[in-house]
């Protein structure tokens, strides 16, 4: 669905319009439904939710708020894209997790799994620390593009393989804000 928003001048892609690929409604009642299955799963148990810096922000915040148990929270952030919409092939590690996981039930919030590098790298990263479990969300999943090494738990919604932007996910920082998800339409480049 056309959204509106077209891309601005010195941005990559300017002049395109977004494609609006799954609803702000949609959205919110999919984070709903993964909030219900995580407080069953973690009944009587105290997880730490780590999300994943930048992108993860907004699922991460919604998701909590759909938990009917106690949690504790903190965040790692790390770099695969740079400025680009392709993968560097490689992650950098640029804010590592302050809680000690150790013996601790855990749940990584990714925003997206593209090529599943950045996946990969975050099972090293925890498993380092030994915690008594260690699940994976993610809010979008590309199926033609991951490599399915890492078992992934919860997934909001997969997705073709095309450069999406919003709720969360930016185009070299802008489009977080925007409440659903966005496609750019990569034919239509100029
Ligand atoms: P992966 O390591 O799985 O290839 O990529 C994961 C990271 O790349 C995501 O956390 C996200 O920051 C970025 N990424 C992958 N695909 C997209 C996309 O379609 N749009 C945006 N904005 N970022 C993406």
């Amino acid at each position: 669905m056309d959204s509106g928003i077209i891309i601005p001048e010195g941005y990559p892609f300017s002049g395109i319009e977004l494609e609006e690929i799954i609803s702000p409604y949609l959205v919110q009642k999919r984070v709903e439904e993964i909030g219900e299955e995580i407080s069953e799963l973690y009944q009587d148990k105290v997880p730490i939710i780590i999300g994943v810096l930048n992108g993860a922000f907004l699922f991460m915040a919604d998701l909590v708020r759909h938990l009917h148990i106690q949690f504790e929270v903190d965040f790692i952030k790390i770099d695969s894209y740079g400025n680009n919409t392709k993968s560097s092939g490689t992650v950098r590690l640029l804010k590592d997790i302050s809680a000690d996981i150790t013996g601790r039930h855990v749940i990584v919030v990714e925003d997206i799994v593209d090529t599943g590098l950045s996946l990969k790298f975050l099972k090293r990263r925890m498993e380092e620390a030994s915690p008594k479990s260690l699940r994976f969300a993610t809010f979008l999943y590309k199926p033609d593009v991951a490599s399915p090494e890492v078992k992934i738990d919860w997934v909001g919604f997969n997705i073709d393989d095309r450069f999406v932007v919003g709720y969360g996910l930016d185009l070299k920082q802008i489009y977080r804000g925007l409440p659903g998800i966005y496609a750019i339409n990569e034919d239509a480049k100029k």
